[in-house]
């Protein structure tokens, strides 16, 4: 299949929290582009997208549209795999924009890659908070190094670790994605045991539990089909999620949510450590359940 290949400024996915924020593409694909699990921008929903940074001069526009078009008071997402790959004047300058035209909004965000925060300086980062950045999205996935060496995240956990701990020195919150599942079975304890490390290492604001799917168009769907990677089961994510919270330290008290698609139950927490126990005990009716334990795994195709 022949895939069409779409400019920068067409937006491919956003956070399911940012439907409906106001949605203004920065940059486009990804700057790495080479995570085994993903194929966001290679063809997983039917188009590629090489990584580009906009011109300036186009994003300001479309903010100006925005504003002539009273889309005041909405959150804002500045779309495109990560748009903190871009120089740092450059986006205090959309940002700054952002927060002179469209009035009242509530918050902006954007995804974020770790190595794209170890390159800005503390200062840098800093100029972010200031110009109004709100929330970046970090896809962590794992804390296990070994997991990220394997799936090619170009991360480990001491570099997320520290990414993660600038961004919120900076004044910048921060929600952590963890996949379920992305060790399979072999690595699924030290999944477990080391994700659970980093996140208590960083005390993030939000972390957000996915549950691996395998999409076609991703490196990882060849080892799929031949059997060399498993999924687990639903009961099995349920397990993880709920060894990752039992294993995490006192300190944290970050929200959790299981708010996407994938997830086999949709526990919230606006505190963990306030909503542990309760949080753990409904995971564990879960697990015990018989129609959960005799659930069979399905992988989505499409999200
Ligand atoms: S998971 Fe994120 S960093 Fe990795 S290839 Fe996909 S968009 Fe890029």
């Amino acid at each position: 299949m022949i895939l069409q290949k779409v400019p920068p400024e067409q937006i491919i996915i956003r956070p399911p929290v940012e439907a409906y924020s106001v949605l203004i593409p920065v940059t486009g694909g990804c700057s790495w582009n080479k995570c085994r699990f993903c194929g966001t921008y290679g063809g997983v929903y039917g188009v590629i997208q090489d990584y580009a940074i906009r011109p300036l001069e186009d994003v300001l526009r479309d903010i100006d549209s925005y504003s002539e078009r009273n889309y005041h008071g909405f959150p804002v997402f500045l779309a495109g795999g990560n748009p903190t790959s871009a120089p740092t004047d450059y986006l205090v300058k959309i940002l700054t924009h952002v927060r002179k035209k469209l009035k009242n909004v509530p918050r902006i965000s954007c995804y974020a890659k770790a190595l794209d925060i170890l390159r800005k300086t503390d200062d840098e980062l800093k100029q972010l908070a200031e110009a109004g950045l709100d929330i970046v999205y970090m896809g962590l996935e794992s804390g296990s190094s070994k997991i990220l060496r394997i799936m090619k995240k170009g991360t480990n956990a001491q570099s997320m670790i520290i990414a993660g701990k600038r961004v919120l020195k900076a004044g910048i919150k921060l929600s952590l994605y963890v996949i379920l599942g992305l060790g399979s079975y072999e690595l699924s304890e030290e999944h477990v045991k080391e994700t659970a490390r980093v996140l208590t290492e960083i005390n993030p604001t939000i972390f957000r539990f996915r549950t691996l799917n395998i999409l076609p168009n991703t490196p990882l769907w060849e080892d799929y089909k031949s059997g060399k990677f498993q999924l687990l089961k639903p009961v099995d994510c349920l397990k993880e999620e709920y060894e990752i919270i039992a294993n995490l330290g006192p300190n944290v008290t970050s929200q959790v949510y299981n708010d996407h698609i994938s997830n086999y139950c949709s526990l919230e927490s606006l505190n963990i450590k306030e909503d542990r126990e309760v949080f753990l005990k409904t995971l564990e009716s879960y697990i015990n359940d018989p129609r959960i334990k005799n659930l069979p795994r399905k992988n989505l195709t499409h999200m």
